[in-house]
């Protein structure tokens, strides 16, 4: 019926696949660009759930800071734990990091979006196949909607994440993370207040880490914390086709692009910077330059971030190595 509506009115229709940070960033820029009809498809019933995210916010790419309502504190230090070590490293460098309310951002995104005239269809999962937009924009997150239809093997980051009672209150306005060498990933706390955090663990370009929800307690019980609700899900952190398919129409953005950062599997910043370049080349008419123009803004940062990995990876397996010897 849309699309029927859409010939009528001679207004190009771009769908959406996916409500969440990415989908609805996408989605609000191109209603603010250009006059053509946008719609979102969110399986979910609820826009901002559920909740697979550390919700720290970093600015990268000059995504800037959030809007303040959803600023739980601003991150004042990263405390780095290699064994009983433990160094804190000032976050007021180059770019901000924020803890924030993600949940209660994203029904703000889908209150901006609906204020705006995007269509919004919530709890309607969606495949491409059925769609007729004149743009899709894939923002289905890990694995891809796109990868999932046209058979694309996928190899993505792995994370698994409780929400958990204790004693943070030693880490008060700081983060903290703990890498490991016995698999190439790392374990978190993200505190959300003194007896609060998101505590975490992610598996990096893997997909081999068996029992991580066992290891996650194991790690959560030696805090002396008490998990109270669990979360689990791919993390986007690897490329594995064009960006743009002009042939089927179909833009991807955010995770579902592989664009989370492949040493620390964040990706808000990556999910709002793809939307943004996105929505700026359909409005030019120009979904060609998508890839490239998004590829050159984010080179650089990730080329640092992949060689951080490349090293993590070499010092994980001379230490494998010399405990073999010994
Ligand atoms: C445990 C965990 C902790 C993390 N912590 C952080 C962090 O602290 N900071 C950070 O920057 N990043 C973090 N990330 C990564 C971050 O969450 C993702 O990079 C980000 O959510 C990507 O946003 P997205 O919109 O591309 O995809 P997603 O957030 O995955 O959203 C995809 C949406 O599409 C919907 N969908 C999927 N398929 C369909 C379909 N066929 N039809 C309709 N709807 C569909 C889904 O329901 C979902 O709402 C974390 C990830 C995990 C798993």
């Amino acid at each position: 019926l849309l699309s029927v509506l859409q010939s009528l009115c001679g207004a190009n229709l771009i769908e959406v696949i996916g409500g969440s940070v990415a989908g609805l960033s996408a989605a609000l820029e191109l209603k603010k660009r250009i006059h053509d009809d946008v719609v979102v498809y969110e399986e979910h019933p609820d826009f901002g759930k559920p909740l697979k995210c550390a919700e720290c916010w970093v600015d990268h790419y000059g995504v800037g800071t959030p809007p303040e309502q959803f600023i739980k504190y601003s991150i004042t230090h990263l405390v780095l734990k290699l064994g009983n070590r433990q160094m804190a490293i000032k976050t007021t460098g180059s770019y901000g990091m924020w803890m924030i309310d993600r949940p209660a951002y994203e029904k703000w995104l889908a209150e901006r979006c609906e204020e705006e005239g995007v269509l919004l269809e919530s709890g309607r999962r969606v495949k491409i196949s059925e769609l007729e937009g004149d743009l899709i924009v894939d923002a289905s997150g890990c694995p891809s909607e796109y990868s999932r239809e046209f058979d694309v093997p996928v190899r993505a980051s792995r994370a698994v994440q409780c929400r958990a009672e204790g004693d943070f209150s030693q880490l008060a306005g700081k983060i903290l993370a703990e890498p490991s060498f016995d698999f190439i990933g790392y374990y978190w706390i993200f505190p959300i207040s003194n007896d609060e955090a998101n505590v975490g663990i992610g598996e990096l370009d893997g997909n081999r880490l068996n029992l991580p929800k066992k290891r996650l307690e194991q790690y959560v019980d030696g805090l002396n914390a008490k998990p109270t609700s669990w979360t689990a899900g791919w993390v986007g952190t690897v490329q594995h086709h064009p960006l743009y398919i002009e042939k089927h129409r179909i833009a991807l953005i955010g995770d579902a692009a592989g664009l989370a950062n492949p040493t620390n599997g964040e990706g808000i910043a990556e999910a709002i910077i793809s939307a943004k370049v996105l929505a700026e080349c359909a409005a030019r008419g120009d979904m060609r330059s998508y890839e490239p123009l998004l590829l050159q803004i984010l080179r650089k940062e990730r080329r640092f971030w992949k060689s951080v990995l490349c090293l993590w990876k070499a010092l994980a397996s001379v230490r494998g190595l010399c405990e073999k010897i010994i």
